[in-house]
């Protein structure tokens, strides 16, 4: 089995290339939550349902959210009704967040309703929050503070930001389902997901990392020299007094990564890392990439 950690999009973009060299049986993605809100009376899992969307064959891959194809009456309608859902939502796309919603009143715990809606999704692979807790990222500007998707989706990142808070009020704790997915892993990859909203609130939840340095992990980055491939993650980490490269992503991984893979583009050097072409701009490149992670994690298995 392969377990990845992942937010919404540089690792979403890594597994759908997996998917072409594994069964989604042996896939176990452990996936952010501090992104996720209450909005409109529903539940807003935007990285878990991207991870849904893309095992279900539905992701809209232009933008890496939502569904191919859906269209948005109901989010028209509502702003004609003077409700401020400052996201998008599409029809299709409402009634996941719906269903999640009933379950959650239910008295179901995040983790549980994942595998029912995956199970009725026909998914095989094993989709696991981060946690069962409350977790947000929390963005503090002049504006105020905000929810990290105030700040990126109704503010499309235009204000400066003087600090990132991890809102936790009660752990975070992770899941005995993620640790059981990191301990039970062949190989554990870190996507190129932004280091501060995707793959920190993972890492904080306790337990995982403990789990990940008894587990070969293989990182990589989302950095290309001084800019992220896309994304607000130079803000976020200068915002965190790190450096927007890869350097400073591998400083946040070094405890437990085995191998760090940058760009062979990037001109900023992490000594030992490995070098790949990691811009996944189709399909192909994203199945080239994680057909050589899978490659230099067994090589890597194989010495040990
Ligand atoms: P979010 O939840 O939508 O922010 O998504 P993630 O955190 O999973 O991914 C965002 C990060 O993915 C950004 O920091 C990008 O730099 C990175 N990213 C997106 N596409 C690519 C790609 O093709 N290659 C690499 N190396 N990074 C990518």
């Amino acid at each position: 089995m392969i377990t990845f950690l992942s937010g919404g999009t540089g690792t979403p973009k890594l597994v759908r290339g997996a998917r072409r060299h594994l069964p989604d049986q042996s896939i176990s993605v452990i996936v952010n939550t501090a992104e996720d809100l209450w909005i409109s009376g529903n539940h807003l899992s935007p990285d878990i349902d991207t991870l849904l969307y893309l095992f279900s064959g539905q992701l809209n891959t232009d933008t890496w959210w939502g569904i191919q194809g859906d269209s948005f009456h109901t989010h028209e309608e509502l702003k004609r009704l003077g409700v401020d859902e400052y996201i998008g939502i599409g029809d299709t796309d409402r009634a996941l967040q719906i269903a999640r919603g009933e379950l959650l009143r239910q008295g179901h715990s995040l983790t549980e309703a994942i595998r029912m809606l995956s199970s009725t999704m026909g998914i095989n692979a094993r989709i696991l929050p981060m946690t069962d807790e409350e977790v947000a990222t929390l963005i503090r500007t002049d504006a105020g503070t905000l929810h990290f998707q105030e700040y990126w989706v109704k503010h499309r990142g235009n204000l400066p930001v003087k600090e990132v808070i991890r809102y936790a009020p009660t752990g975070p704790f992770a899941s005995s389902e993620v640790i059981d997915a990191i301990e039970r892993a062949e190989l554990v990859i870190i996507g190129p997901s932004n280091p501060i909203t995707s793959i920190l609130p993972i890492l904080e939840c306790s337990g995982v990392i403990p789990a990940l340095m008894d587990a070969f992990v293989i990182a990589v980055s989302p950095f290309i020299g001084d800019a992220p491939v896309s994304g607000p993650a130079a803000a976020l980490m200068k915002a965190r007094g790190l450096s927007p490269d890869s350097v400073s992503t591998f400083s946040l991984y070094r405890d437990f990564c085995n191998l760090f893979v940058q760009d062979i583009r990037d001109p900023v050097t992490v000594p030992g890392s490995l070098r790949y072409d990691t811009l996944m701009t189709d399909i192909g490149k994203s199945a080239a990439l994680a057909e050589a992670l899978i490659e230099a994690g067994k090589q890597a298995g194989e010495k040990r």
